[in-house]
């Protein structure tokens, strides 16, 4: 074989199997993953993956919902790749084994929120992205990389300016060098950064903590994404955006409807604005969840459509065939991300990242259902496309999207409030979902700030370094929602509630790096 470098991939959801698996065969590649390799945020999704693959829909129609969706704020190039690539990328899923649902002989697709056309794949029901985890993961233990699980990846190793490697933490509590020409990020999302999240326990923002410690551009933090309908019980399990697009109405705790008077769309207008309505009608109620009813659905079909949320009702004691379900919004995806261009180029030479952790610009402000796992897909592929076809001519030269200059952020070290240590990640995370969350304001954002500004995090635990590392986004996050002065897609402010046009562009953050970690 003839391999031309060495590639190290940070994670093992679609976007680290799908740029492992297709560099695997000219390169030599190795996979850190911090826990088994299944488990990632992929693992979990329910509703789909959407492309306009069926007749009767367009790339043009998919574009004008993503676009939609985004609130002035996505990136037109980036979007228009992932919907006119998507459908050939599916092709490939379905090549590769991935058992996507059919109805007549045909590939079944659902409807969810926001989309003008039911195109949103799905397989084994609501088990989409545990059937396309299992494919990849099943593919990849044949292909020829090194697969390093329970290995916790800590720091980026730079030289004169350039990634060179990254420093892990062994299963056995020891820190270890790897080096590579490059390194590709695919470590996920941060639902962890809130008390309550749809993410599971593997989703700390790592990767994206350790790219702004090594000085690469980070984008549109200030838009996160909330679930309206996660299970109001520990574990805050998901309820598929797809069960409200097969029927399932809100209800508030006199058993009313109240969506209806909030959107035209009623409860399946943009998640922001279910998240929101579901908040305020909790509020209003005085904190007790409101109610999903899916009664009219029917148990068989239920059972059949939702085979996972079926079992997680029931082994939480819910009959949700029979009577409707106690649910609440959860932090779900971060839009924002470690800024890359169309090929997951990030502002580091030698740095790649791909999938949630990435910023391409595709979601905006608001990331239409079903649409993350295929950026995935499509931009992780593009990567792999892109370092085997120029590998010796790679340079960062995009100015991806319009970008209201960089703004810097001070280096940790350089804060002047007096540091408390942060005892548990809880106080982070109340803080959080109390005043970063669905609802937002700059009274309270300053002063989540600085209280932000004055914890540390001390300790070579895992748990400690993610928890430092969610600190670190938690910082970058209030900051770029205290900077933000509208309130546009996800990021709602109620001391500013309308959309600016002076505000439809990018916060772009980064941290001058004056210390390499080589
Ligand atoms: C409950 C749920 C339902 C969803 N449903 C849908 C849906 O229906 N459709 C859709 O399009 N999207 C959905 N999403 C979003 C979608 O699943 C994710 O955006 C997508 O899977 C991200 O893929 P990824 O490969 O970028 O990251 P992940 O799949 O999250 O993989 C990240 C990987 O990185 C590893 N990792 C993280 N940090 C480190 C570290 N420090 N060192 C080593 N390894 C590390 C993790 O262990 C994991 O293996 C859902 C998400 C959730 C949580």
């Amino acid at each position: 074989m003839n391999q031309q470098g060495n590639i190290i991939v940070v994670g093992s959801g679609i976007a680290g199997l799908i740029a492992a698996l297709r560099l695997s065969s000219g390169f030599r590649v190795t996979l850190v993953t911090k826990s088994e390799i299944a488990e990632s945020n992929t693992r979990w999704a329910q509703g789909g993956i959407a492309a306009a693959i069926f007749p009767d829909d367009s790339i043009a129609e998919h574009v004008a919902d993503t676009m939609r969706a985004g609130a002035g704020m996505c990136n037109r190039e980036a979007v228009h790749i992932l919907c006119s690539e998507g459908p050939a990328r599916i092709k490939d899923l379905i090549r590769l084994g991935v058992p996507f649902d059919e109805r007549d002989g045909n590939l079944a697709r659902g409807l969810e929120a926001a989309h003008s056309r039911a195109r949103v794949l799905h397989a084994q029901g609501d088990a989409t992205g545990l059937s396309i985890e299992m494919t990849l993961v099943r593919a990849l233990r044949k292909a020829d990389v090194e697969v390093l699980e329970h290995t916790f990846a800590r720091d980026l190793l730079l030289h004169n300016g350039r990634v060179i490697g990254l420093r892990v933490l062994t299963e056995n509590g020891e820190d270890r060098d790897l080096r590579s020409d490059h390194v590709i990020l695919a470590s996920g999302g941060a639902g962890h950064m809130y008390l309550h999240t749809t993410n599971p326990a593997s989703a700390t923002g790592d990767g994206i903590a350790m790219a702004l410690r090594a000085g690469a551009q980070l984008a549109d933090v200030e838009f996160y994404q909330f679930h309206p309908t996660a299970l109001a019980l520990p574990g805050t399990f998901l309820v598929s955006e797809a069960v409200r697009g097969e029927g399932a109405v809100l209800l508030d705790a006199n058993g009313h409807r109240f969506m209806e008077m909030l959107h035209p769309d009623a409860e399946l207008a943009p998640r922001d604005v279910v998240a929101r309505g579901i908040a305020m009608q909790m509020a209003a109620q005085g904190g007790s969840a409101v109610l999903l009813d899916a009664t009219k659905l029917g148990g068989d079909f239920l059972a059949r459509r939702f085979p996972s949320i079926d079992a997680a009702c029931r082994g939480r004691g819910l009959n949700w065939a029979d009577e409707p379900i106690p649910i609440t919004p959860a932090a779900h995806y971060w839009m924002g991300g470690v800024r890359t261009d169309v090929w997951g180029r990030t502002s580091i030479p030698g740095l790649f990242a791909v999938g949630e952790v990435a910023c391409t610009g595709v979601h905006g402000a608001n990331r239409l259902a079903s649409n993350s796992l295929l950026e995935s897909l499509v931009f992780a592929w593009r990567c792999a496309d892109l370092i085997e076809e120029s590998s010796s001519t790679w340079s960062y030269t995009a100015e991806p999207y319009g970008i209201g200059g960089v703004i810097d952020l001070p280096m940790a070290s350089e804060s002047f409030a007096p540091q408390i240590q942060l005892s548990d990640r809880k106080q982070l995370q109340s803080l959080m979902w109390n005043v970063v969350g669905i609802e937002r304001n700059g009274y309270d954002l300053g002063n989540a700030l600085t209280q932000l500004e004055s914890w540390q995090v001390e300790g070579t635990t895992v748990s400690s370094l993610e928890t430092a590392n969610l600190l670190e986004l938690a910082q970058a996050t209030t900051r770029a929602a205290l900077a933000r002065r509208e309130s546009r897609g996800a990021h709602y402010r109620n001391d500013c509630s309308e959309s600016s046009p002076d505000w439809q562009h990018s916060l772009v953050f980064q941290r001058q790096v004056t210390v390499e970690c080589s």
